[in-house]
């Protein structure tokens, strides 16, 4: 007998059966097909080995039995690579069609069992060499290769939808099937088909279903690449889930010590999963309404009795979680409720309401809308100019940006830059804004009207960027634009560390010749300290300021002694959001040196704000 091949592989399919089943699972489709894929592997393993048994002894054996057993191997053996075939669609079709096309292709195998098990089969034995043959064999081989042939094809058509890691442990295990197939049709004694079998469950177990690949092994949760794959099953199925989010600080807690005191209880329980994100936030998920009462009382009993942990963890529970609308979202929406949140002890009650949950798409829609918008070039760069009290004339302007709708409307910045700082992408923004202005000022258009800089807005972001001096210096450099026509607007810094970066950065952009000015001074809780610290040549008074100016006397006093302020340290004053005559006189009178308002001219596309200095120039 010749069945040790066989018998390996059979004992390697029952050793990955049993790893898979001692673990805690997600219960992904994909799996689910892997573990058909495995099961019908035992099974065609222990027929085969059966088959051989029965061929030996089929002096003995009934001969309608011992072929019902050869018959049914070669029908296992077909079904085996039809659930290749199965396993490799699953990317490309996603779940639901997935499922349809299962139910036929199932269609066809039965159909294709029947032929063979009508077919007549007989038994070739001579020695060790043992094989069936007759035309039932031969409709398994043409069957087979069918599916085979098929299996190809789908890979090559569907190959960029199917995952790169899947498309390949498949194409390593088909090789090892064909080649098997061959040296099994050259030396007959060599009865590897079903080895082979094994073997590319094997290869598919290392790299696709080892579930250790969807685990953090020292904090015993699942990772971020089970989540993804976890959510796009919730989201594709439009089961509704209850999720809690549980962000800890990490500097005072010991991540595994939480994880494996204290979140062991919820995590115990079979569908409740947990999964770590960046940092020191986990996310517990349950599909089902119950176990998410139970995590309910479970953090309000032990978990609240844990005071030390409770102070130093933020819990955001969401139950209305396929609102979020997809599945690439739910990460995202975690990091806003981190902000959102951020700071507050434990926030049992902070059950994510639908304005929270609307805020948080808002912005995410708007952050899309950004994206788009720098790919699409619709990112522009309008100037309001900025008056001069002292020569009355227009010498500079500030850039301000605008998102064009693909419709031909215009986004104003106070809808998209805080979605693009939360985001992240203001640091792009930022620089485009930057590029476009130093493409404007190399145009020389304007130094001929007399406007000597050009003020341009730098988020907090950016200013935290420790190479922002190289990198816009860089563009400066690109279009050979001088430095003394650019000047930058800086806002207060929220930590001492994003000052020192800062103070770094204007260092560099000041030996270059570029200066500042201190945006927003006077808005909601300016530090006077400030204007101490860094070293700006302008101050801008907001326009809050400036309104306040003519409502209340005690504001009169402090915009006079800003201005006095600023003079007496050499720093020029600007005026933002002048809008009437009285306005512009009272703070000329006021001392402030330049003027920027409605008053004057509104945020201008760069041509019309040339056209605007032009008229002016004539009157
Ligand atoms: P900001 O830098 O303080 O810019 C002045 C804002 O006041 C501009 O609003 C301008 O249109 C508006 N303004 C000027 N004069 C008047 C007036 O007389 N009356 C009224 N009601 N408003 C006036 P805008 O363009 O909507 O920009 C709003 C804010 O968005 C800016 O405030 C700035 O903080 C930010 N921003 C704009 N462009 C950029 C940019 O390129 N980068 C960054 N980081 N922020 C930008
Ligand atoms: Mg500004
Ligand atoms: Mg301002």
């Amino acid at each position: 007998m010749n069945v040790e091949c066989q018998f390996c592989g059979l004992v390697i399919c029952i050793l990955l059966w049993v790893l898979d089943s001692t673990k805690k699972q997600l219960n992904l489709y994909g799996s689910q097909l892997f573990k058909y894929i495995l099961l019908l592997a035992i099974f065609l393993l222990s027929m085969d080995i059966a088959s051989i048994i029965c061929i030996a002894n089929q002096d003995v054996l009934p001969h309608l039995f011992v072929i019902t057993i050869c018959k049914t191997y070669i029908v296992l053996l077909v079904f085996e690579v039809c659930t290749a075939l199965l396993y490799l669609l699953y990317d490309a079709l996603g779940e639901r069609k997935h499922r349809q096309y299962a139910k036929k292709i199932i269609l066809v195998n039965i159909v294709e069992a029947i032929a063979i098990f009508a077919a007549p089969l007989y038994i070739h034995s001579e020695g060790r060499i043992a094989y069936t043959e007759g035309p039932g064999a031969l409709l398994a081989y043409l069957f087979c290769v069918i599916d085979f042939a098929v299996i190809i094809a789908v890979a090559i058509s569907q190959r960029k939808k199917i995952l790169p890691r899947r498309l390949s442990a498949f194409m390593v295990w088909v090789s090892v099937w064909l080649a098997s197939a061959i040296i099994q049709f050259i030396d007959a004694e060599l009865l590897l088909v079903g080895f082979a079998a094994s073997l590319g469950v094997l290869v598919l177990y290392a790299t696709l279903e080892n579930r250790d690949g969807n685990f953090v092994r020292e904090l015993g949760c699942f990772n971020g690449y089970a989540l993804e794959l976890y959510l796009g099953q919730l989201f594709e199925r439009q089961k509704n889930f209850y999720m809690v989010q549980l962000s800890i600080d990490e500097v005072k807690a010991n991540l595994k010590d939480v994880v494996e005191n204290l979140l062991r209880r919820p995590v115990m329980q079979k569908e409740i999963y947990l999964f770590k994100l960046i940092g020191s936030e986990f996310l517990l998920i349950t599909e089902s309404e119950d176990l998410y009462s139970s995590v309910m009382k479970w953090l309000n009993s032990d978990f609240k009795n844990n005071f030390e942990l409770q102070r130093r963890t933020q819990v955001v529970c969401l139950t209305n979680a396929l609102d979020v609308g997809s599945a690439q979202k739910v990460v995202p929406l975690a990091h806003y409720l981190f902000d959102r949140f951020k700071g507050r002890s434990l926030t049992l009650d902070s059950e994510v309401t639908k304005d929270v949950l609307d805020a948080f798409l808002t912005q995410e829609k708007m952050q899309d809308e950004i994206l788009l918008a720098l790919k699409e070039d619709r990112v522009e760069v309008f100037l309001q100019p900025i008056f001069d009290t002292h020569t009355k004339k227009f010498v500079s302007a500030e850039a301000l940006v605008r998102i064009r709708t693909p419709e031909g409307g215009l986004i104003s910045p106070g809808l998209f830059i805080p979605a693009a700082e939360k985001s992240g992408s203001i640091v792009d923004l930022g620089e485009r804004v930057f590029e476009k202005t130093c493409e404007f000022i190399a145009s020389g258009r304007m130094q001929k009207l007399g406007v000597k800089y050009i003020e341009v807005n730098l988020s907090v972001l950016q200013c935290e960027q420790t190479n922002l001096a190289e990198r816009l210096s860089c563009i400066m450099d690109k279009y050979g634009v001088d430095p003394k026509s650019i000047n930058l607007e800086i806002t207060e810094s929220a930590t001492l560390n994003a000052k020192e970066i800062l103070l770094s950065n204007m260092e560099k952009f000041i030996a270059r010749g570029c200066s500042f000015s201190l945006d927003d001074f006077g808005k909601g809780e300016s530090n006077l300290m400030y204007i101490v610290d860094m070293p700006v040549s302008v101050v801008k008074m907001d326009y809050d300021l400036t309104k306040a100016f003519f409502k209340s006397e005690k504001a009169r006093h402090v915009v006079y002694s800003v201005v006095k302020m600023a003079h007496d340290m050499g720093l020029s004053v600007v005026s933002e959001g002048i809008e009437t005559k009285e306005e512009l006189d009272s703070l000329v009178d006021a001392g402030v040196d330049y003027i920027q308002g409605f008053y004057f001219s509104k945020p201008l596309p760069v041509n019309e704000f040339i056209d605007y200095l032009q008229t002016k120039e004539m009157l």
